[in-house]
């Protein structure tokens, strides 16, 4: 009998500890689970095989990865709506959208969490204005969160306000900016913000930049959502939302945008 309680008693111990080693497995970090594969083993998964996009010139946008979501066709803008409902009102140009002064923001229909943005943008030339009103848009990365876009070419505002500069947070590491007029490209890898259940913040976003070709932001933890004049805390929000663009009454224009969603090892 008491062979017996002790043998169960060893059964329950070695379950437990199975099961909090299960437990511990499944909490590991994304950078503790990379470390649980054995050096070289090939049952590792394999990553996916997808075909490059290509560069591209001021005369003519590059090509999109093949894995690439493409958010504007170079013909309309049915992948995007109004942030106040309805269809998005921007004008459309050949290979080009551009911002329709007074018509508002406009958002992706798609909604998005860890990603890859690729973006090009073009201020008015000639330009009119200065500083701030001055070719002034924005990419608002989950609705919330501005990579300002903006005529910084010889043109001065506060360092956290010009093109690249998180908006309000971080000006950008150089000032990277082409001429208005020309072609210029954002490259973004945006990790979002985390909430536990209760709404608690787990972790902030943060956000690399580079600026047509220039590393500007370099993995910064962003504060929290844009606004004017203050650094607001984070609010729980979905991990998915959609990307945003700015109408600040200028007309910029845009091309070549693609969003990757980025996931986890083998998912
Ligand atoms: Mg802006």
């Amino acid at each position: 009998m008491r062979r017996a309680i002790l043998f169960a008693g060893s059964c329950l111990v070695v379950t437990l500890f199975l099961s909090i080693m299960a437990a511990t497995k499944t909490s590991a970090t994304p950078q503790e689970a990379k470390h649980e594969w054995e050096i070289h083993d090939r049952n590792r998964p394999q990553p996916p095989v997808i075909t490059p996009g290509t560069g591209s010139t001021q005369e003519k946008p590059g090509l999109p990865p093949s894995d690439a979501v493409v958010l504007f066709n170079g013909k309309d803008l049915s992948g995007w709506e109004s942030i106040h409902g309805g269809p998005a009102l921007w004008k459309v140009g050949e290979g080009y959208f551009e911002v329709a002064p007074k018509a508002g923001d406009i958002q992706t229909k798609q909604a998005f969490g860890d990603c890859q943005l690729h973006i090009e943008w073009s201020t008015p030339d000639p330009p009119h204005g200065e500083d701030q009103d001055r070719g002034n848009s924005g990419v608002f990365l989950q609705e919330l969160y501005e990579i300002q876009v903006l005529d910084s070419y010889h043109s001065v505002t506060y360092a956290d306000g010009q093109a690249a500069a998180v908006y309000g947070q971080y000006p950008p590491l150089a000032n990277a900016s082409r001429p208005p007029g020309q072609w210029q490209t954002y490259d973004i890898v945006f990790h979002g913000p985390r909430f536990d259940p209760g709404g608690k913040l787990l972790r902030p976003a943060y956000v690399t930049v580079i600026h047509n070709g220039v590393l500007v932001q370099d993995h910064v933890a962003i504060t929290g959502p844009t606004a004017h004049h203050q650094r607001p805390p984070y609010h729980p929000t979905p991990e998915k939302l959609p990307l945003r663009l700015q109408d600040h009454n200028h007309p910029v224009r845009f091309r070549n945008t693609w969003i990757r969603e980025l996931h986890e090892e083998g998912q």
